[in-house]
């Protein structure tokens, strides 16, 4: 077995994909097209069930190996709990604290692909502050805050990512930490510890990359297919837009559907647990630069966060609570829980937050494996790789961060137990759209394109300038509304090239207007318009 000498040299022709072969564009008539192709008759090597970062790092993993593969995702792509995320790339401190280190490690590792070679263009570095405010930490839980940051500065040196990327761990005066986030209470600060860590622009970003990548390299993306009478050589695939259906043959079926994994195979049992965050304006916290560290009450260990967006909001969160039953398709925030994120943020700010201040809500299920009866928080976050009784593969928990991993490690198992003729796995080395490196990726012409149109499409960005001026004419670059730091060619692009089949999908998957339900409702007209002229 050979692996690939460069990141492109790595079949490209689906076999499906008519004029679209070898390109990273996911469009209805795409689809349309591989669908047909797929119902006539012949087996794929691999079927992957869900379009979510697992199942997408999945395809894109068994494909750059050589492997001919379907993805099928019910909803949209990212539809599920990966774009629900507190998106950040994590390095893993959080499981060091618990001593798992295996974990911890495999975190820091992943961060440092991620922000050097796979989507450097998604990642940022993001300082994070704890503040030394009298009165809010138990005593001696400064000291271990701070031991804990040393701990992972040491895993990213071990990882092998520069501090010019994540900068060391320090202390800063009250003066600075203020100037990093100037909503801080000012009376009883001494000064703040400052750590760094990676954050995505967008997680659900993240998933549509990964996904045109592997369309690139012949996977059929096929969003609206829901799969069911899943066995480990193949699934019945049913278009939810026309309700036909048909038999797909597969000589491994890989269940990545997360939270919905043992509806897919019932021999899989999960414990979701519900993680809330709420929206609120910059400006209610003098527009921080930096993600604030609150301790909750009580507990040495956890805390909440309130993280900088784009589209000048701030993410304040995150919740950890039991969540049995059905699954639902969104999992709702409780009053309790906006309650919870309220009282602890604001114990550190100057002026408190109320719930006038909340301009959106979301919550998100992690897929955590059972264990028994512990607390969902002291769950394992390590993924598994799963063989049901009849073949069935499951690759379920671990994280976003750690999503090139838990595909690798899948398909290894596939290509282990079912024979398959693979490549070594070499996406550690393979950029995805948009990151410098992928052979489409242009820089951009300095000066001309939007800090937030690069940040979230990289390398593509003068792509989608260019659709934008070919299919809208004058005022592509404008916004989409007043107000929503979304140009009206972004919008245009996600129909062309990202897969949106419809205004939602534009709305809450390609861009994340919808998470603020207001600017959500000012931008749907201008969305439908764009959406009829492209
Ligand atoms: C609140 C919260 C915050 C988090 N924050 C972070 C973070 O900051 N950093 C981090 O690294 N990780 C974070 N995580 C973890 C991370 O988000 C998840 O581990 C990850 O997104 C799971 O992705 P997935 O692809 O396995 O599942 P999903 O994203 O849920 O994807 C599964 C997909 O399968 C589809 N599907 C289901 N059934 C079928 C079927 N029968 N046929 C076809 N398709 C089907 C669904 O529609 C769905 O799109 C967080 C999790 C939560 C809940």
């Amino acid at each position: 077995m050979t692996t690939p000498a460069g990141p492109f040299a790595g079949p490209f022709a689906g076999p499906f994909a008519g004029p679209f072969a070898g390109t990273a564009r996911l469009t209805a008539r795409r689809r349309e097209l591989e669908l047909d192709a797929l119902a006539s008759g012949p087996s794929v090597d691999l079927l992957v069930i869900g379009g979510g970062v697992t199942g997408a790092g999945v395809a894109l993993d068994a494909a750059a190996r050589g492997l001919s593969v379907a993805l099928v995702e019910a909803r949209d792509l990212a539809f599920g709990t990966s774009r629900w995320s507190s998106k950040l790339v994590h390095g893993g401190l959080r499981y060091l604290a618990s001593g798992r280190i295996g974990v911890a490690r495999e975190s820091a590792v992943e961060r440092g692909v991620l922000m050097t070679r796979t989507a450097p263009h998604l990642v940022r570095a993001l300082p994070q502050l704890v503040p030394l405010l009298h009165g809010l930490m138990r005593p001696g839980q400064a000291a271990l805050v701070r031991a804990g940051f040393h701990a992972g500065d040491a895993l990213r040196l071990s990882a092998g990512t520069p501090g010019r990327l994540l900068p060391r761990v320090r202390r800063v005066g009250a003066d600075r930490a203020r100037a990093l986030v100037p909503g801080l209470r000012g009376a009883g600060l001494s000064g703040a510890l400052v750590a760094h860590d990676g954050q995505l622009v967008d997680d659900a970003r993240l998933v549509v990359a990964l996904a045109r990548t592997a369309a690139q390299y012949g996977v059929s993306v096929l969003t609206r297919v829901r799969a069911e009478q899943v066995t480990g050589s193949g699934a019945r695939l049913t278009d939810t837009l026309t309700g036909e259906s048909f038999l797909l043959g597969a000589r491994a079926v890989v269940n990545a559907t997360g939270v919905w994994a043992g509806e897919v195979d019932p021999s899989i049992r999960l414990r979701p647990s519900r993680g809330t965050h709420l929206l609120v304006d910059a400006t209610a916290l003098g527009r921080p630069a930096a993600a604030l560290t609150v301790p909750v009450p009580g507990s040495t260990s956890r805390f909440v966060f309130a993280l900088p967006q784009q589209l000048g909001r701030v993410a304040i969160g995150l919740t950890d609570e039991d969540a049995p039953g059905p699954v639902p398709d969104e999992p709702q925030p409780t009053e309790a829980e906006l309650d919870f994120l309220l009282d602890t943020v604001n114990t550190a700010l100057e002026t408190a937050l109320t719930r006038a201040d909340v301009r959106g809500a979301y919550a998100g299920l992690r897929p955590l494996i059972d264990t028994g009866d512990g607390a969902t928080a002291d769950l394992s976050r390590q993924h598994a790789v799963l063989e049901s009784p009849d073949g069935v593969i499951t690759v379920v928990g671990g994280k976003l961060t750690t999503y090139r991993r838990m595909a690798q490690d899948a398909v290894d198992a596939a290509v282990r137990l079912r024979a398959l003729p693979a490549r070594a796995c070499w996406t550690a080395r393979l950029p995805l759209v948009g990151a410098p490196g992928h052979r489409d990726s242009r820089p951009a012409p300095e000066g001309e394109v939007a800090a937030s149109l690069l940040a979230r499409h990289g390398g593509a960005a003068s792509e989608v300038l260019a659709v934008g001026e070919e299919r809208l004419g004058a005022g592509y670059g404008a916004p989409v509304a007043e107000g929503i730091d979304v140009s009206r060619a972004e919008i245009a692009y996600a129909l062309t090239h990202e897969g949106a089949l419809d205004v939602e999908d534009v709305l809450h998957r390609r861009t994340r207007i919808g998470l603020v339900p207001a600017d959500a409702d000012r931008a749907r007209a201008a969305v439908e318009e764009i959406a009829a002229k492209v």
